[in-house]
């Protein structure tokens, strides 16, 4: 797909500077370098400042509250860039997280920054940014995510500890290395002629539908996901899969891996655990879904990839 790499989070090709990941003394150095930027994320939300992401300068009194290492995301026009988790911290003012909900609405300030300066929900936001930021915040939330929930090793039980510029853990007492998980995910535009075929999962706000997605299981082919998923969810059966785009998705880790599937039937057979509700909408009916003009179901999310294809779907752009 000629558009592929356009889609949110995508096309920006951050300098990641991997070359400085192993010598500590080049990541002090370049962490000492007054260009450099500093992102905080707490609990999940990074920091945005108006509509842009919030970097901060080193040595910034919100810094202060990480408790581990900075990661090292890369350097963009000769500034080095760091995210740091500051989840330890408490908010003492505002409104309190939700954390477990689909999407958590509420923001929190830190005292130390100005007014417009919050931690925000990235899926309310990332639409916004700049190609590059969006790169750098979402590879800072999930790398930041991965170090929440691995801070033990997996092999032994001991505490593990932050290695290589943030991007593994090693365990001092067994020596093993752990590296950052990226989770495959396939998420499938399903036509049959001039129809597409969306679902909605329980629990999901009224009015929302989506393109059916699942993880890819151990053992298993993108096109073997995709057909089974299909077939469990919907009870559709796809033959020809097609790679289309694939977008990171740092909530927390996966990688949409966006494909075309093409229906080789047509009758529904909902697996209620996964679905709610599915159906098989025409490319007007999208089209009026797009405008806000739909009686019942809502615009997918700007910046997801189901958004994404869909678009181009419409417009005649998967190639
Ligand atoms: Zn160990």
């Amino acid at each position: 797909m000629r558009l592929a790499e356009t889609v949110t989070f995508a096309g920006a090709c951050l300098d990641r500077a991997a070359w400085a990941r192993s010598e500590p003394e080049k990541i002090a150095k370049l962490m000492a370098e007054g260009t450099t930027r500093v992102l905080p994320v707490w609990r999940g939300k990074p920091l945005f400042a108006g509509d842009e992401a919030g970097w901060l300068q080193p040595g910034h009194a919100v810094l202060s509250e990480a408790a581990e290492a900075p990661v090292f995301l890369g350097i963009d026009e000769g500034s080095a860039r760091f995210a740091v988790d500051i989840s330890g911290w408490t908010p003492t003012e505002g409104e309190a997280a939700q954390p477990g909900v689909f999407f958590d609405p509420t923001v929190q300030r830190h005292p130390a920054l100005p007014d417009d300066h919050r931690f925000a929900e990235l899926r309310g936001v990332m639409a916004n940014l700049t190609r590059v930021d969006a790169e750098m915040v979402a590879a800072a939330r999930s790398i930041l995510s991965w170090h929440r929930s691995h801070r033990f090793c997996s092999a032994c039980g001991a505490p593990s500890e932050v290695a290589n510029g943030g991007w593994q853990r090693d365990c001092p007492v067994c020596a093993t290395k752990h590296f950052p998980r990226t989770d495959p995910v396939v998420i499938m535009l399903v036509t049959h002629g001039n129809s597409v075929l969306l679902g909605r999962s329980p629990g999901w706000p009224d009015g929302m539908f989506s393109l059916l997605a699942g993880f890819v299981e151990p053992g298993e082919t993108i096109e073997a996901a995709v057909r089974r998923e299909v077939a469990e969810e919907a009870g559709v059966r796809i033959g020809a899969v097609s790679y289309l785009a694939s977008q990171p998705w740092p909530f927390p880790s996966s990688l949409m891996i966006g494909c075309l599937g093409v229906a080789e039937s047509v009758d529904i057979t909902l697996d209620p655990v996964e679905l709610e509700d599915a159906l098989w909408l025409s490319r007007e009916e999208i089209a009026r879904i797009f405008m806000g003009d739909h009686p019942t179901i809502l615009p997918p999310r700007r910046g997801a990839i189901a958004s994404f294809l869909l678009s181009n779907w419409l417009a005649d752009t998967l190639d």
